[in-house]
């Protein structure tokens, strides 16, 4: 008898249950497009060789220690975080109004994040759009958010943004509600807001006195320019929003177990900053302490060295245009085969995810009958495609659509 006895079984994480029947699955044929992790031309994981090369020089430095960092983290690396995203000449620094905090990953900086804003702020109310990566929610119901409410966003007959109802939506909510942005590469539709949508986006946001939380998890891995990646929130720091930003160097820096994040925010002065910074110190300490050093060391290295720093550039813009050319080959070789349907949104859509419009029977049969893994949605990783399989990819979807 266990005092665990009568503890109910949970459901399974979609994408990590499909992806352990993948690595189950012995077809020589099969292709991964699930879960969202850069794959090179190979079908291989990519360690980016800036990092290498960094990690290397690390291992043989001496005076690196396993001291405890600061509760928020290594300060190099936060600074060089929020320079990255507001760019560094934003006024937002100069005026020391904008500060990071070294977080678990994207997810550990939505979470603080939400935390602070309900427990500091007092906001209940979250918006997320429909659909969404999967996790906002549970994030933020358990950051104390009481009233999780949905935006529209994926229009199915045109497969892009239903702006109309995204703004309909926004307009209905209610004062001090927390919207969560996806700053660039949408996941899972892979469809971002034009910059006049942004800017209607923004206009209803302050008229309605929402409070914008950016995740951004694709910075320079969705379109390879830091810069354009990060126009959005931007934008909306120009305008004078407060807002706060989770960022990721899951994608970008490849380092997806080493759980580098930065949780960006931007305030309209600087009075409120050493008051809002001990209080989230007060949320890191009771949740996790402090944050592991290894990642942020790498990431500050490069980000804090112009010639590093340009390298990490070029290896971002090899994993955004090998995502492109697949894209443009998967939507060629549907068009060869006439298989029914418009495709033209493979490549208007960007970053590593596609929204395909397949249905949940398609799905499975991609999966049962040709060992393609994808989630039940429809959405594909396009890293897991590559010159090899892709012939193989898009006779599979005909088969699918024509059966
Ligand atoms: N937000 C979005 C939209 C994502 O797609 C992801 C990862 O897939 C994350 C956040 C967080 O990822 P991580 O916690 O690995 O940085």
């Amino acid at each position: 008898v266990s005092r665990c006895d009568g503890v109910e079984q949970g459901p399974p994480i979609e994408v990590f249950a499909l992806n352990r029947k993948c690595t189950e699955d012995s077809c020589p044929n099969k292709v991964n497009l699930g879960v969202g992790a850069y794959r090179d031309e190979a079908g291989k994981p990519w360690v980016l060789p800036v990092v290498r090369k960094v990690e290397k020089q690390m291992a043989a430095d001496d005076t690196l220690l396993h001291e405890y960092l600061p509760v928020l983290g290594l300060e190099q690396f936060s600074n060089a975080s929020v320079s990255m995203l507001l760019g560094q000449d934003n006024p937002a620094i100069s005026e020391g109004r904008a500060f990071g905090v070294q977080t678990l990953s994207g997810t550990g900086a939505l979470r603080v994040g939400a935390e602070f804003l309900n427990k500091h702020l007092g906001y209940t109310t979250f918006y997320y759009s429909n659909p969404t990566w999967e996790n906002h929610h549970l994030v933020f119901v358990n950051s104390g958010f009481t009233t999780p409410c949905q935006y529209r966003y994926w229009d199915d007959k045109t497969r892009s943004i239903n702006i109309e109802g995204l703004l309909e939506d926004l307009r209905n909510a209610p004062e001090n509600a927390v919207i969560i942005l996806h700053a660039c590469a949408h996941n899972p539709t892979g469809i971002d807001p034009t910059q006049e949508q942004w800017q209607k986006i923004a206009d209803i946001m302050e008229e309605r006195k929402l409070f914008p939380f950016f995740d951004s998890a694709y910075q320079g891995f969705a379109s390879g320019d830091l810069d354009k990646d990060a126009w959005a929130v931007r934008y909306f720091v120009k305008r004078g929003f407060e807002l706060v930003c989770a960022q990721s160097y899951a994608k970008n820096f490849g380092l997806y177990n080493e759980r580098v994040g930065n949780l960006a925010l931007v305030l309209s002065n600087s009075k409120p900053v050493a008051a809002v910074k001990s209080q989230v110190t007060w949320i890191v300490r009771g949740m996790y302490s402090n944050p592991p050093a290894h990642g942020a060391r790498v990431v500050a290295t490069v980000l804090n060295s112009p010639q590093l720093f340009d390298e990490w550039k070029d290896h971002i813009m090899a994993m955004s245009s090998r995502i492109f050319e697949m894209r443009e080959a998967l939507r060629a070789e549907l068009i060869k085969l006439n298989t029914p349907g418009n495709w033209d949104h493979i490549v208007k859509q960007i970053g590593m995810f596609s929204y395909t419009g397949l249905t949940p029977r398609q799905v499975e049969h991609l999966i049962q009958e040709h060992h393609i893994y994808l989630l039940r949605s429809g959405r594909i990783n396009i890293c897991g495609l590559n010159t090899s399989n892709v012939v193989y990819v898009a006779k599979a979807i005909n088969d699918a659509i024509t059966k």
